[in-house]
């Protein structure tokens, strides 16, 4: 139990450090700076050790080399400090710039058979992680300013003998340790990114799903919109025969006049979802245009398509009648019988026509007919 308190206290810890400086807003710099506090946090919990029991163990020669470790590890905790600010790249070029100066320094102390060059190999990688794409410049830089000194070291004779006196397996166990830390800084590299990648790529369906439903989706009464009903009167339509229906409120510039567009609105969201009730499973309706909505119906015939408008029309009638207290709300509609193989934009037309029909002859009625 103890040990279990322990790791997610330490990984509750580490993210509070990696994360400092998110914004959400911007998620690429929002990697940049996880990749780099990341980077921050590993290295100098990896680095500060290995100077302080240098310098402990070996003292003389080994403090100048430990000291400016210790400048760079004191870079990097700077720029986990600075970074609490938001996304620093001057302050990620200069943590680099400070760990390839200082692996070089090391390198030429203690000759490329202490291994430590093989730290400016994972520097690029590192360059990935702490730069966005706006920032490319000063990436190919970084870049460029840690090859340098890696061909450099193995061209210049310079770097083959240690100014400090070491033993031979000082030095073999220096590479080796120096091959396993840059094996690790590159595997975690890896796989933050990996992890970077799926967290942004669940992020981004979730987004993606969440705009679909917008897309097809009315704001105000909650029913599909034109695009979202396109694909019902499609199905309807390769199922068989079908009813499609138009409605459209009688007189709905009144209510707007005598209660304000606001409680129009809200009469529209409520007309919406009595007209959803009394169509319930029989099929779907939309929100067709200000205050006209499409009824598609599949596999239902004219007798049934008109029964079912017709109830849906009471229904509103009385849905209506108690609450708005002397301004009824009603509806006329049109509904069109269409056999599988009819044209969509005929019947969208003569189901216009069928609407036109009841407002001609007086309103509140359902005007029904098969497509002609
Ligand atoms: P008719 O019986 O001939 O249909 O009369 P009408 O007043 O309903 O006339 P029409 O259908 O041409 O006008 C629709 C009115 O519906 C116009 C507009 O004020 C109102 N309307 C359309 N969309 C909305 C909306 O989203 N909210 C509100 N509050 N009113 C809307
Ligand atoms: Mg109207
Ligand atoms: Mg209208």
């Amino acid at each position: 139990m103890g040990s279990v308190g322990v790791l997610s206290r330490f990984r509750r810890a580490w993210s509070t450090l990696s994360m400092r400086g998110l914004d959400a807003s911007d998620r690429s710099e929002s990697r940049a700076v996880m990749g780099a506090n990341n980077f921050y946090i590993l290295t100098a919990l990896a680095n500060l050790p290995w100077a302080v029991v240098v310098m402990a163990h070996n003292g003389g020669d080994f403090i100048l080399p430990g000291v400016t470790h210790l400048a760079m590890v004191t870079v990097w905790v700077i720029a986990l400090v600075v970074n609490k600010r938001g996304y620093t790249p001057w302050m990620s070029a200069a943590s680099i710039v400070a760990a390839i100066a200082q692996y070089t320094f090391l390198t030429d102390v203690f000759s490329r058979a202490a291994g430590f060059q093989f730290a400016l190999f994972g520097m690029p990688a590192l360059a990935f992680a702490m730069f966005v794409r706006r920032h490319g410049r000063v990436r190919a830089a970084v870049i460029v300013l840690a090859a340098i000194p890696a061909v450099w070291i193995y061209l210049d004779g310079a770097f083959a003998h240690p100014w400090v006196t070491v033993s031979d397996t000082w030095l073999d166990w220096s590479a080796a340790m120096m091959v396993v830390s840059v094996m690790i800084l590159l595997m975690s590299q890896a796989a933050f990114a990996d992890y970077y990648f799926n967290r942004e790529r669940k992020h981004n369906s979730a987004l993606l799903a969440e705009a679909r439903v917008a897309a097809h989706t009315d704001a105000l009464t909650h029913l599909l919109n034109r695009r979202g009903v396109a694909p019902r009167l499609i199905e309807a339509a390769e199922a068989g025969q079908y009813c499609v229906a138009l409605a459209d409120l009688d007189r709905f510039k009144r209510v707007n006049d005598v209660l304000g567009h606001g409680a129009g609105d809200v009469v529209l969201a409520s007309v919406a979802a009595t007209l959803e009730d009394s169509v319930g499973s029989k099929g779907s309706v939309a929100r067709w245009g200000g205050e006209e909505f499409l009824i598609v119906l599949p596999g239902l015939s004219l007798v049934d398509g008109e029964a079912t408008l017709e109830r849906a029309r009471l229904d509103l009638e009385a849905r209506f009648r108690e609450d708005l207290g002397g301004s009824s709300v009603t509806m006329s509609v049109g509904v069109i019988a269409a056999p599988q193989d009819a044209a969509r934009d005929e019947v969208l037309r003569q189901v216009d026509a069928k609407l036109y029909e009841a407002k001609a002859s007086g309103r509140n009625m359902v005007v029904a007919g098969a497509l002609a």
